[in-house]
């Protein structure tokens, strides 16, 4: 078995550190031996290629909100569309820490969500389509081994199989990991094709996964679901341009080396920077101009000062004229997090998902990155979704 792909990492993880007591257990767990094996489609998109394949209509990007709000007016109210989906189960909550190692990355952050949102009306709950039926987990399947290196995906099956370890000193991996992280990937799939379909969607997920990158699992992230979304909007629903969003404090170091080679999408980030992962800076924007990078470096950053950068990243997004956006929704700039320095209160994610509906319309799809505060964190997302609680839903 070949472990250049699942390198070990020992980065610093923030600016105001989370400090765990022990290291995680087995955090060479990848040098094992034996284990499952999985058999991975040779024919990926056989599935997904002939299914629901069909051409979003033309979303009125730019910044003509009036246009904007004709537009989706008109297709809220066609039968169905327009409702904000969420897509949520409760295998989300099998992901877990060794017991004895209490983790940010735990169950709570989006059971505590799911609490905080049901409390609104005029949302569609949904589970993802590959818990649904077979086809939906195939097509799941497929979509992850396009983004990642099949090597690395069966280092972290064997993993799983024989009890779990680490792919690096905080990313834990339980048993129950690889099963957590295809209904994840679905989530966020579902969610692409909720909004390239007229009906803006979050992914209520995790892990994280914007870190991970094609061999590499790291800060938290095992499987870069971003980019698997991304793909998939791509190559089965027919879009020809995404626009992805990353609102985490960290930067998505994953997200950009797997999207820079493709022009197709425009990938921004709003990070801290001289935080882990350490990457993301002014200067890279990738070989093909479609990364952009907007750091700050401030340790009380609130919104007077990450407004102007928000409206950056948004108008740079919405020249390209995507055909959706999807959005890296990370919570841990909240002024409460502790894993980074930022001052943003959940208000400020109400204005942001105000601005991407005023902007970008209904085709806005949310997936969860970080977010580690488990009183405030759920509040956030609430006001990031609210605005998309329209009329027709
Ligand atoms: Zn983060």
């Amino acid at each position: 078995m070949k472990l250049s792909h699942v390198r070990l990492l020992a980065i610093g993880c923030s600016a105001r550190a989370w400090h765990r007591s022990a290291p995680l257990p087995n955090s060479a767990a990848f040098s094992c031996g034996g284990g499952i094996r999985f058999s991975w489609r040779g024919n990926r998109y056989s599935t997904s290629m002939s299914r629901g394949r069909r051409r979003p209509t033309a979303v009125g990007t730019g910044l003509d909100t009036e246009l904007q709000g004709s537009q989706q007016d008109e297709v809220q109210n066609r039968d169905g569309e327009g409702k904000l989906k969420i897509i949520y189960d409760e295998v989300f909550l099998k992901h877990r820490p060794p017991p004895g190692h209490p983790h940010p990355e735990c169950p709570a952050r989006v059971s505590t969500a799911r609490s905080e949102l049901d409390r609104l009306e005029g949302i569609e709950w949904a589970t993802p389509s590959s818990l649904q039926s077979e086809k939906g987990r195939e097509r799941t399947l497929a979509a992850i081994e396009r983004v990642h290196n099949p090597e690395y995906l069966e280092e972290v099956l064997r993993v799983c199989a024989k009890g779990g370890g680490a792919a690096d000193f905080d990313t834990y991996i339980c048993p129950d990991t690889f099963e957590v992280c295809i209904a994840a990937s679905s989530a966020w799939m579902d969610a692409v094709e909720s909004a390239a379909g007229g009906s803006p969607a979050f992914a209520l997920a995790r892990p994280p996964g914007h870190h991970a990158t094609a061999g590499v699992g790291m800060g938290f992230c095992l499987v870069c679901f971003a980019a698997v979304a991304a793909f998939h909007a791509l190559d089965a629903l027919g879009c020809g341009r995404v626009a992805i969003l990353d609102f985490d404090v960290h930067h998505g170091n994953g997200v950009a080396a797997l999207v820079k080679g493709d022009a197709r999408i425009r990938y921004c980030s709003i990070h801290q920077g001289g935080i882990f992962p350490g990457s993301g800076g002014a200067e890279d924007s990738g070989p093909l101009g479609n990364l952009k990078h907007l750091q700050f470096f401030g340790v009380d950053e609130t919104w007077e000062t990450y407004e102007p950068r928000f409206e950056e990243a948004v108008e740079w997004l919405a020249e390209f004229m995507p055909d959706l956006v999807l959005v890296s929704a990370g919570y841990d700039a909240l002024e409460a997090d502790e894993l980074a320095t930022a001052s943003l209160q959940p208000k400020d994610y109400g204005r942001m998902g105000k601005r991407l509906k005023e902007v970008f319309g209904s085709k806005v799809a949310f997936g969860l990155e970080g977010g580690y505060n488990l009183q405030v964190t759920p509040v956030a997302i609430r006001a990031t979704v609210e605005p998309f609680l329209c009329a027709g839903a």
